[in-house]
C-alpha cells in the first residue's frame, strides 16, 4: 500500500511538475540506421548491428532504430543533414561523398563524414527475362531496365556498367528508376525486362527475381576492367550463382564488378555512441558474423578496409585499444 502511494506520488509529480530525479531520468540516446530496401542486405544489416547494441541498452542507454531507405546516396545525405546518425552505404559513394564528385559535384566534399567501418562485398549485376531474349548487356537496346532510385547506390553502376558498353540510358531503352524492391515483382510482372542492383549475396531481391514463373538469367557485365582503370573504388567480381538455384544460368560465377558495404556517420555523432557500436560489434565479432550469410569471409582486418573518410574518433579510440590500428 505504502509503495503503490509513494509511486503514485512520484507519477502525479512527473506529470504536474514535469519532476524527476536526476539518477531516475532514463538517459537513452535514440540513434537511427539507414538502410536500403527490405530485400537487400542494407536493411538486415542494420538490423544486425542495432541488435548487438541494443542487447547492451542498460549499459549504454542507446537505442539504435533501422530504417528502409532509397540506398546509398539518401543515406549519406540524411546523416550529413542530421535526419539519420548512421546509414550503410556503398565504398564508391563514401569515396565520391568526400571528394565533392559525381552526386555530390554541386554540395563539394562532404567534410563531415565519417568511416566506421566496412561490411560485405556487393556486386553490380544486371538480371534479365529469359523470354526478352537479352543473352548480353548490348541486348538491352529497346528493352525496358531499371537503372535505380535517385538516392540509391547502385544508379551510378547501372550507368558505368553502360558506358564502358557503349550504351546511353536516355538513348538506347527505356530506363526506369524504380526502388530495388519493386524490380524483381515487375519482371514477374512482365512490366520490365531487366534490372540491375548492387548488392551483397545471397540476397532477399535476386532470390524473388529468380524464383517466379518468368525465368530470369543474370547477364555478364564485359568491360569492367575499363572501370577499374578510371575509378579507385572498383573492383573486379564474379556472382556466384550457387546462392539464386532458380536462375536460369548454366554458369557458375558470372563475371562483373563490385565494391564494398560499409558503415558511416557524422562527425557530429558522439564518440561515445560510436564507441558503443564498435565495441558491441568487434568484441562480440563471431556472433555479428553469423547475423547474415553475406558476412561469410568478413574479419576484424578487411572490416577496416574500403573506407576513404577519416575513421570517426569514437571508431579509432577502439581500433587503438584492441591493436587493430
Ligand atoms: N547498394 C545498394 C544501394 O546503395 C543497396 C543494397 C542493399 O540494400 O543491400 O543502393
Amino acid at each position: 500500500m505504502r509503495k503503490v502511494s509513494i509511486l503514485a506520488l512520484f507519477v502525479a509529480l512527473t506529470f504536474v511538475f514535469g519532476i524527476v530525479p536526476a539518477d531516475v531520468q532514463a538517459k537513452t540516446t535514440f540513434v537511427t540506421i539507414g538502410t536500403g530496401g527490405i530485400t537487400g542486405v542494407y536493411y538486415p544489416t542494420g538490423g544486425a548491428i542495432a541488435k548487438m547494441v541494443n542487447a547492451k541498452r542498460k549499459e549504454y542507454g542507446i537505442r539504435a532504430t533501422v530504417e528502409s531507405t532509397g540506398g546509398s546516396v539518401f543515406n549519406i545525405n540524411s546523416i550529413m543533414a542530421g535526419d539519420l546518425e548512421f546509414g550503410v552505404a556503398q565504398s564508391d559513394r563514401q569515396y565520391q561523398a568526400v571528394e565533392g564528385i559525381a552526386d555530390w559535384k554541386d554540395k563539394g566534399p562532404q567534410k563531415d563524414l565519417r568511416a566506421v567501418f566496412s561490411i560485405h562485398a556487393e556486386t553490380v549485376d544486371l538480371i534479365a527475362a529469359v523470354d526478352a531474349n537479352i543473352n548480353s548487356i548490348q541486348d538491352l537496346k529497346g528493352k525496358r531496365v531499371n537503372i535505380g532510385n535517385v538516392g540509391s547506390g547502385y544508379r551510378q553502376n547501372a550507368i558505368d556498367a553502360l558506358v564502358a558498353n557503349g550504351l546511353d540510358f536516355k538513348k538506347d531503352f527505356h530506363a526506369e528508376s524504380l526502388k530495388a524492391a519493386e524490380a524483381p515483382g515487375l519482371i514477374q510482372d512482365g512490366r520490365i525486362d531487366a534490372a540491375f542492383y548492387t548488392v551483397g549475396h545471397p540476397s532477399g531481391y535476386y532470390k524473388e527475381a529468380t524464383a517466379g514463373v518468368r525465368k530470369v538469367k543474370f547477364i555478364a557485365i564485359p568491360n569492367a576492367e575499363k572501370l577499374i582503370a578510371k575509378y579507385p573504388y572498383y573492383a573486379a567480381a564474379k556472382t556466384l550463382m550457387s546462392n539464386y538455384p532458380g536462375a536460369a544460368n548454366n554458369e557458375e560465377a558470372v563475371e562483373t564488378f563490385g565494391v564494398k558495404a560499409t558503415f558511416v556517420t557524422s562527425a557530429k555523432v558522439s564518440d561515445e555512441v560510436v564507441y558503443a557500436i564498435v565495441k558491441e560489434v568487434f568484441d562480440n565479432f563471431d556472433k555479428f558474423a553469423k547475423l547474415h550469410p553475406a558476412y561469410k569471409g568478413l574479419t576484424k582486418e578487411n572490416m577496416l578496409t574500403g573506407l576513404s573518410a577519416p575513421f570517426h574518433p569514437g571508431a579509432m579510440k577502439y581500433y587503438k585499444e584492441v591493436g587493430l590500428k
